[in-house]
């Protein structure tokens, strides 16, 4: 089966300007939205980040707003999107455009590629759609769509698959279309290409799709299976002092969630008692044991590598028990706490037990 390139394109970009969904980012060809929007979409549903996208730019409307904004301010505009690393490298990213580029954002790939936190797909992205240049933007959608319709048996887990596809996509953008095209094969993976149960009987690539022509939609695209998801128990201590204020802390500026805040929380191991863990970190951490209340509450909170189990207790200390060691402690009132950037569940537990 060969295929037939402008009739791919003409089919493709047909269907697209006829189905493409109404989405913020879509009304502007302002690099620097496109990447926020770009960033944000990376293992984000549409539905959860257009809220976020939209108050992101009205908070910092332009690259120098996010580059002078304190890292704290720029993580709590994210607080809820999860994979916290995206804001801290947009933000480098920001900053060195803003330093080294006088706040344009390149428009050379090779250059692009170098700047902060801009991989190949963002860095396709932003050329495509914002520059409208054939460069290839290659995502999970558009993965999936090409080992479909070109039935690519390679694994898509390897960077090499990743190459391989982008080259066969580069083949197929129209020279003067690259915006309308790549955001086309996004929108096809999104609505109609899908992961499980592909809706072949509305694609306009029906007719070329050598997947569907071997009836072998499902077997592609190929990936290998990753381990199984490690998954760690944790007691969480809601800790109020006698003036209502609640203890939290901040984690470490590296790993997952960094510099997030959070209640103080204690793995445990298996068999262990979360009252006992807990009181002994407080001992250790901040010199006083709280009274503790255990509650029927146990959140499990899935990162895309491992699993948290986390079962809450409240708990009460003397105004002057509390004995801080370290600056990333703090107690805050309830309201307070709403100006900290919290991990997601936290930011549950917060709003279960402390929000009024
Ligand atoms: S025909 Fe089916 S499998 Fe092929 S691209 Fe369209 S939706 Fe995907």
């Amino acid at each position: 089966m060969t295929t037939d390139k402008r009739a791919l394109q003409t089919a493709l970009l047909e269907w697209y300007t006829e189905n493409k969904r109404d989405l913020p980012w879509r009304k502007t060809k302002n690099p620097y939205y496109i990447w926020v929007s770009e960033v944000m979409l990376q293992q984000t549903q549409v539905d959860t980040v257009i809220p976020y996208y939209e108050r992101f730019i009205t908070r910092f409307p332009t690259m120098h707003d996010l580059a002078r904004a304190p890292e704290e301010e720029v993580l709590k505009a994210w607080e809820g999107l999860g994979y916290y690393s995206r804001a801290r490298n947009l933000q480098q990213g920001v900053r060195e455009v803003v330093e080294k580029y006088g706040a344009r954002i390149p428009d050379d790939h090779e250059q692009l590629l170098k700047v902060k936190g801009v991989g190949p797909y963002t860095a396709g992205a932003i050329m495509s759609i914002a520059y409208n240049r054939a460069v290839p933007a290659v995502d999970g959608n558009v993965m999936r769509v090409a080992a479909r319709l070109f039935r690519i048996a390679e694994d898509i887990a390897k960077a090499k698959t990743r190459r391989l596809i982008e080259n066969v996509i580069a083949e197929y953008i129209p020279e003067d279309g690259a915006s309308d095209f790549n955001q086309a094969v996004m929108e096809l993976g999104a609505l109609i290409c899908k992961p499980k149960n592909p809706r072949c009987e509305v694609c306009p690539l029906a007719f070329c799709c050598r997947a569907k022509a071997a009836g072998e939609q499902e077997l592609y695209p190929v990936k290998t299976r990753k381990a199984g998801k490690k998954s760690l128990h944790y007691a969480v201590a809601v800790v109020c002092d006698e003036m209502g204020r609640v203890l939290i802390r901040k984690r470490p500026d590296d790993g997952l969630l960094a510099g997030l805040w959070e209640f103080p929380m204690v793995l445990l191991e298996s068999g262990e008692n979360g009252a006992e863990q807990v009181s002994a970190y407080f001992e250790q951490t901040y010199g006083c044991r709280p009274s503790l209340t255990p509650t029927e509450t146990t959140l499990t909170h899935v990162f895309s590598h491992l699993t948290w189990r986390l079962d809450v207790f409240l708990g009460r200390v003397g105004a002057e028990d509390v004995v801080f060691k370290s600056a990333r402690d703090r107690l805050e009132t309830k309201e307070d706490l709403k100006r900290y950037a919290f991990s997601a569940p936290h930011q549950k537990i917060r709003r279960l037990f402390l929000d009024q």
